[in-house]
């Protein structure tokens, strides 16, 4: 099996806006270099003082822009699912602010087949490479963990109600030979792609369900959408045991509060994401360092839970995601910047 080198891929996606405006972004033919152009003539003029250049250059493993959900699939997310399948850990995340294009990358829009995302077609490819390696036997389980404010939710919890989503306690714990594991969240066996995409539908209904009861924005939590495998070899008589885990992640919106809005519930959950977006780029550019005892895991629910899904051994992969609006450009700025650092290690 291949050796992994615990780098990150790094991918820009560009979403469509129907202002046209794009002309903000600028795409080189190289296919993963991006540039940003501030026109000072644009009707909405920044303040930002910090603002002061006018072009911006980032390249990134590649840009996806005007590229269909099925290459986003097949560039970005295939080898992670069949490491996968080999017996490796891997993550996948979507970064972004909130309208980017997090959740059409992950989760995709039910309008079409052809507008599924990450997510379902990783499901069938699992299930039909489970069906072609003839010489294993698979068991595959899913969960799906959502972080809201660093308390954890079970989005799929049998007992959960629409009123009062997961009252029991969930606790990140680790075992040698068995990993980071989330004591108190369920975790389904699934058969075949229709029952996973049964509960990844009732996941992300309880999602806006719960966010609606409790009066939250489901757009300020992070989701982690995971399929445990668990395979054994067919012929080897002392069948070798392994386990992996692949985690999608739609990653709460990183926009940082403007001056309005910045009291009460809204600060609260803005901090939460900030310092587990800020821990999260911090664990992963620790682990570039080779120095896994140092790296700060434990300091948020998100760098916890997936502890042993970054980095090492495993693949990781970060999609960040952009808006094309001028009125935009310093989200857009500080998630390529954010992008660009997870790439340097
Ligand atoms: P986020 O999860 O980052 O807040 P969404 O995924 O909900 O953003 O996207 C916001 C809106 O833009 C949705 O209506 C979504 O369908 C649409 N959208 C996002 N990305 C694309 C894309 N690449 N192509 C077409 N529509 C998109
Ligand atoms: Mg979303």
């Amino acid at each position: 099996m291949k050796a992994h080198s615990g780098e990150v891929g790094v991918y820009v996606r560009i979403r469509p806006t129907a202002n046209f405006s794009q002309d903000i972004i600028e795409c080189l033919p190289d296919g993963q270099t991006v540039n940003i152009h501030h026109k000072k003539d644009t009707k909405k003029p920044l303040c930002s003082r910090k603002i002061q250049r006018s072009s911006w250059s980032f390249r990134l493993e590649g840009v996806l822009q005007d590229v269909s959900q099925e290459e986003v699939y097949t560039r970005v997310c295939r080898r992670v699912v069949l490491g996968a399948l080999d017996g490796y850990n891997g993550t996948v995340l979507c970064f972004g602010q909130t309208g980017a294009g997090k959740t059409y990358t992950m989760t995709g829009s039910t309008e079409s087949y052809k507008q599924r995302g990450i997510i379902p077609r990783a499901i069938q490819e699992v299930f039909q490479e489970v069906q072609k390696r003839t010489e294993h036997t698979f068991s595959v389980y899913l969960s799906y963990l959502e972080i809201y404010n660093e308390t954890l939710v079970d989005l799929l919890a049998s007992l959960q109600s629409s009123a009062h989503p997961s009252p029991r306690s969930m606790v990140i714990s680790e075992e040698p030979g068995r990993g980071v594991f989330i004591r108190g969240l369920s975790l389904h066996p699934i058969h075949s792609e229709e029952e996973a995409l049964n509960l990844l539908f009732e996941g992300e209904m309880n999602r806006v369900i719960g966010s609606h009861a409790l009066n939250r924005n489901s757009s300020r939590s992070h989701c982690i959408f995971t399929l445990h495998l668990e395979s054994r070899s067919r012929t080897l008589s002392d069948a070798k045991y392994y386990t992996s885990k692949l985690n999608l992640v739609d990653l709460a919106g990183s926009e940082r509060l403007g001056k309005t809005g910045s009291e009460g519930q809204m600060f609260k959950e803005a901090m939460y994401i900030n310092k587990s977006l800020s821990f999260l780029e911090q664990a992963i550019l620790a682990l570039a360092d080779r120095r896994r005892d140092h790296v700060p895991f434990r300091q948020t629910k998100l760098t916890h839970a997936l502890k042993d899904s970054l980095g090492g051994n495993c693949n990781t992969v970060l999609v960040a995601n952009i808006y094309g609006e001028a009125s935009q450009i310093e989200e857009t700025l500080s998630t390529l910047r954010f992008a660009s650092r997870m790439k340097c290690i």
